[in-house]
């Protein structure tokens, strides 16, 4: 029997995993300028955490969770995005307490669960990168947060991005909206997608969120949001509107855009891309919004929340495409080279001490030949090669070459196992 991993999944090797690290390094730094702290949730949450937030008609809840009972007959979900998995933590730890520093900002980075069709860029187990702000209604913090995430793609070397905003408003525009989409979509009922039909009642709003093309033609001249909004719903999004542009974001408003989660209100934004790498057109690379009603959802006190996610493949194809460069992460400093058996004890000593002296160092454990050992400190780059012989095991002395200007030196092996830098002055 020969295993394969599961559909949908990837594995990341050696030599790509770097890039990962590099983008979650950069994220951190990033992040920490902004104050946001990391946040560490299960992989998997009650159902009902899912449920309750994302909405009963997402196609996240009826479609692409992995569900499942375990065996204590526990109704259990792997986490399909991180967002309330957070707010479930911010609850339960009382996070929202007097003694937590307003507002909140968190993130999280790590795999994410969903049930769909594996393409280029969209698995069943992915990673996103996400951060989380509560407690103020502030436009100025939902800024703060898109400001953020287009400061991060920019660290990642990506700056050919299109920032979409729209709002969905209060409740009480959303509501007058629903109902003008419902009337606007009805008498075209029988030409809908069987799940648009399904959700027109439900949750209209999500209809303009539909792939199906039959769909698509409905929402170009659907009623607009913003004809609906509240007078405190359009001076939040005004002030968020005049604060982009204080800072010199360039953004385009989209009013027909909506969430694929149930869960926002006000501000909802998309950072977009145009890459061929992740195919026709433009594709969101991150998303998010403000989920004001959130934390009561799962059992908390009025608190607000703002945050966003991107989808770290989807990064990492486009980083590639853009050909931006990543750092070389798997340097070499030292590679010694033993001669006979009797070199097998001091070439363990010699790496031992320069890893404690902070450098990276490998030797042979294959037996080869000094030849084949040689060529093996070429290949893995070495800045400097070690040598210890017969000789020099006699002499309790060492061969050390700097590879790039191969200048060499003979020096003792204490002075190697106590001070590498000391050696390597006269030959660098
Ligand atoms: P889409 O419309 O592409 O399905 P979505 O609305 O379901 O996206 P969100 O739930 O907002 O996506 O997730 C935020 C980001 O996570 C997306 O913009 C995308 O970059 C990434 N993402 C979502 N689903 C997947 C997946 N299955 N595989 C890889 N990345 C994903
Ligand atoms: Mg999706």
């Amino acid at each position: 029997m020969r295993y394969q991993r599961p559909k949908g999944t990837a594995d990341i090797l050696p030599g790509k995993s770097s890039h990962w690290q590099y983008i979650e390094n950069v994220a951190r730094e990033v992040f920490s300028k902004y104050r946001f702290e990391e946040i560490r949730t299960p992989l998997f949450e009650n159902f009902e955490v899912f449920s309750r937030t994302s909405g009963d008609t997402s196609d996240i809840v009826t479609k692409e969770m992995y569900d499942f009972k375990d065996k204590g007959d526990r109704h259990i979900s792997l986490r399909p995005e991180g967002t309330a998995g957070v707010v479930r933590a911010f609850v339960e730890n009382k996070l929202y307490g007097p003694e937590v520093q307003k507002p909140f900002k968190t993130y999280y980075m790590g795999q994410m669960y969903r049930y769909e069709r594996p393409q280029s860029g969209r698995l069943r187990e992915f990673h996103q990168i996400g951060v989380e702000a509560f407690g103020s209604d502030e436009p100025a913090l939902d800024v703060e947060v898109i400001a953020m995430g287009m400061d991060l793609f920019k660290h990642f070397g990506i700056h050919d991005m299109r920032l979409a905003i729209n709002t969905l408003g209060d409740k009480p525009s959303r509501d007058a909206y629903r109902q003008a989409l419902i009337d606007y979509l009805e008498p075209h009922f029988d030409e809908l997608s069987e799940d648009s039909q399904v959700r027109l009642h439900k949750n209209p709003l999500r209809v303009l969120d539909s792939k199906d093309e039959q769909d698509q033609k409905f929402v170009a001249d659907a009623p607009s949001i913003l004809d609906y909004l509240t007078d405190d719903a359009k001076a939040h999004f005004e002030q968020v509107k005049s604060l982009l542009t204080a800072l010199g974001i360039e953004f385009d408003v989209d009013s027909t855009m909506v969430r694929g989660l149930d869960y926002y209100n006000h501000t909802i934004f998309e950072v977009m891309v145009n890459s061929k790498a992740l195919g026709h057109g433009y594709t969101t690379v991150c998303a998010g919004g403000r989920y004001n009603g959130l934390v009561e959802e799962l059992g908390g006190p009025e608190v607000s929340g703002v945050g966003f996610g991107l989808g770290m493949e989807r990064l990492l194809l486009l980083m590639e495409a853009t050909g931006v460069s990543f750092p070389e992460e798997h340097h070499l400093d030292a590679y010694v080279v033993g001669i006979g058996d009797e070199a097998d004890a001091a070439t363990l000593q010699v790496v031992q001490a320069l890893r404690q002296q902070n450098f990276s160092a490998d030797r042979d454990y294959l037996a080869r030949k000094p030849k084949a050992q040689f060529k093996t400190a070429d290949r893995l780059n070495a800045a400097y090669t070690l040598t210890l012989g017969e000789a020099e095991l006699a002499a309790q002395t060492i061969h050390v070459k700097n590879m790039a200007s191969g200048n060499e030196v003979s020096a003792p092996i204490t002075d190697v196992l106590n001070d590498f830098t000391k050696v390597t002055e006269n030959i660098d």
